[in-house]
């Protein structure tokens, strides 16, 4: 599901707005419109955005220096993030990359300090307000994103110094959990002390970025190494186009296995799966398998790296794929055979 806009694009990288942001600057713009708040805070609502903007080209800017690519940049509104390609596992570098977007609004707040500094008494008192709004923009905004927790810079700052004492995922754990801790505090201090519903949503994005960087650098660990063809389905059962929907239930019932590949003459031409077959009313079930399979299918390779077909079947939001090597079909993989074998290897390496 993917919920942002793309707005414009900056050193060839498409720059997104997510929807909870874009719905932010129309409320406080509709707020500000009806009178309810100042046009100043609308204003500031937009320094805002462009201050995550800078942030996040700054943090782009270095990642792609060490030719990490990056995939667009998303908008939201306590921080952006940037979908990269593949984070740096060097610590070295991840510890750059993460301190150059908090770095970047400490010079603009210096920026703008020396401006008010220098022209104190010349500018209007508009100007200065608007000056200083962005300067305490950038501040809160480089401060926050320094907390040492995840999904925060500071997060990542701070896996990146416990890297060099403990193995990579241990660390991305402490972090992790830092972030966790750090969570509940906000909430519960937005709930009894404050009683601040931002404090509290912010509380709940950070939480759940905490858990999300966990458990994903947690798979990408445990299945490093591990190939398509350590885990794939050898003996395929396959289907033929002209079986009828209810004789490829029957073969369902049989076989337990829940998706087939179509071939016809030795040539994999779609895959079917119970999803689609039950789909079909009852009355309709003599009609073929070829009338319903899906033709588009997306591949894997023996060769494959495990991580990479997880990240295909989250992103097509499917359960398996055929293997095929030299265009002939050599195995089935699937979300299940994945998970089983993450399972075996959190086992045995504890
Ligand atoms: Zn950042």
């Amino acid at each position: 599901m993917n919920l942002s806009l793309r707005i414009f694009t900056v050193f060839g990288i498409p720059v997104e707005l997510h929807i909870s942001f874009l719905l932010l600057i129309l409320f406080i713009y509709v707020l500000a419109f009806f009178n309810v708040i100042s046009i100043q805070m609308a204003v500031l609502i937009t320094l805002l955005f462009v201050t995550v903007v800078i942030h996040e080209l700054s943090h782009s800017y270095v990642a792609k220096r060490y030719g990490v690519n990056i995939e667009r940049i998303v908008l939201l509104p306590i921080g952006g993030v940037s979908a990269m390609e593949e984070i740096p596992k060097d610590p070295g570098q991840e510890l750059k990359i993460s301190i150059a977007g908090p770095s970047a609004n400490f010079i603009i707040a210096i920026i703008c300090y020396l401006i008010i500094l220098i022209t104190t008494n010349i500018i209007s008192k508009d100007i200065y307000s608007f000056i200083y709004d962005f300067l305490t923009v950038n501040l809160v905004l480089g401060v926050f994103n320094l907390l040492p927790a995840f999904p925060m810079d500071g997060g990542r700052i701070l896996r990146a110094f416990l890297a060099r004492r403990v193995d990579y995922v241990r660390a991305t754990e402490i972090a992790a959990n830092v972030g966790k801790y750090l969570a509940i505090i906000m909430a519960l201090s937005g709930i009894f002390i404050i009683l601040n519903p931002i404090l509290i949503f912010i509380a709940l994005f950070v939480y759940i970025g905490a858990d999300q960087e966990y458990k994903l650098i947690l798979i990408s660990s445990l299945l490093k190494g591990v190939y398509v063809r350590d885990i794939m389905t050898k003996n395929v059962i396959t289907i033929s186009p002209d079986t009828s929907i209810s004789g490829a239930l029957d073969l369902m019932f049989m076989r337990k296995h829940m998706g087939y590949p179509v071939i016809q003459d030795s040539k994999l031409i779609g895959i079917v799966t119970f999803h689609d077959l039950s789909k079909i009313p009852e009355g309709k079930r003599d009609i073929s398998v070829s009338e319903i399979m899906t033709e588009e299918i997306i591949l894997s390779h023996p060769d494959e790296p495990v991580v990479k077909t997880l990240e295909k079947l989250t992103k097509y939001n499917i359960g398996r794929l055929p293997v095929v090597k030299g265009g002939k079909l050599v195995g089935i993989v699937s979300k299940t055979d994945i998970m089983r074998a993450l399972e075996i290897l959190r086992a045995r390496s504890t």
